[in-house]
């Protein structure tokens, strides 16, 4: 057998003729237009629903257990450490401390910022250490954010406000 040829790659032979939009245009090929209605529904569940509610009412709501002594936020509808109902909503303030924070400068869909986006998890005055809020922070001075530093929900008016995690438009500083 000859080296040269055995070494030569394979290429498949295909089968089949490429479409044209010659082809669509003029019919020859078969299909269909077809504008699809598809509408979404999602059920926010009791206690993300109660959350949510309150939200548009400018209130942060969270669950408590008596028996661990945890207050939860976002709240769960049962205490998932003592496997149990929870016991009572609370109201907790919209204020909190920067737990952990990143400056983003593209979008999601990786455009540029001049202004950067900064998600944080903001532990909310009141709730369980460990249970962070995912949030925006608003500031002037980015460089100038550190965690510990102390924030306050800045909400939309009642009037714009949607029942959703957006009715609080961002967190800024307060010292
Ligand atoms: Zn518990």
């Amino acid at each position: 057998m000859n080296e040269q040829a055995s070494l030569a790659p394979v290429v498949p032979q295909l089968i089949g003729t490429n479409l044209r939009t010659r082809d669509f245009r003029t019919g020859s090929v078969f299909f269909e237009y077809y504008k699809p209605k598809l509408e979404y529904a999602w059920d926010t569940g009791k206690a993300i629903g109660k959350f949510l509610a309150e939200m548009k009412k400018g209130r942060v709501a969270a669950t408590h257990c008596s028996k661990c002594k945890r207050t939860l936020v976002p709240p769960r509808i049962f205490c998932e450490k003592c496997f149990r109902d929870i016991d009572k909503w609370v109201t907790l303030k919209d204020t909190g401390v920067i737990e952990t924070f990143s400056v983003s400068f593209v979008t999601w869909d990786v455009k540029r910022l001049e202004k950067p986006q900064i998600p944080a998890v903001i532990a909310i005055d009141g709730a369980t250490p460990g249970y962070g809020f995912l949030h925006l922070i608003n500031t002037k001075d980015w460089k100038a954010l550190r965690v510990g530093q102390r924030v306050k929900a800045v909400w939309k008016p009642a009037h714009q406000r949607k029942g959703s995690i957006t009715d609080i438009k961002y967190f800024e500083v307060i010292e």
